[in-house]
Order: structure tokens, then C-alpha cells, then sequence
């Protein structure tokens, strides 16, 4: 296994968490069904929907 030969200075490891360490965001978007936020690529918690079909168990909201 390779090992580090020199330990970083703090500024480097600094430089290196500064950009490299971030968690992104998650990428909002509004449903398409019922235009409420929701995370992109997983199905709605409001309404159940994913690319225009229900999927899944739909909220009480919804069945009634
Ligand atoms: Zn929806």
C-alpha cells in the first residue's frame, strides 16, 4: 500500500477541504404533477408520481 512520504502542511490540506470536501446540495425541482419541491430523479413526496405515472405508495392526500 502506497504511503504519504511528507505530511501535508495544514495549508494544503486546507486548500485541498476548501473545495473537494463539500457536500453538494440536493437539486430541488418543482413536481411536474403537483409542483411541489421535490429532490430531482426520485419519485414526489407529495403526490407519489414519477415521470407521470404513480408509483409507489401516493399519500393519503392523494387516495382520497
Ligand atoms: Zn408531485
Amino acid at each position: 500500500m502506497a504511503v504519504p512520504k511528507r505530511r501535508n502542511t495544514s495549508s494544503k490540506r486546507n486548500a485541498r477541504r476548501a473545495n473537494h470536501d463539500k457536500v453538494a446540495a440536493p437539486n430541488i425541482v418543482p413536481c411536474p404533477n403537483c409542483s411541489a419541491p421535490m429532490v430531482s430523479h426520485r419519485v414526489c413526496p407529495a403526490c407519489g408520481h414519477y415521470k407521470g405515472k404513480a408509483v409507489g405508495k401516493a399519500p393519503a392526500a392523494e387516495e382520497k
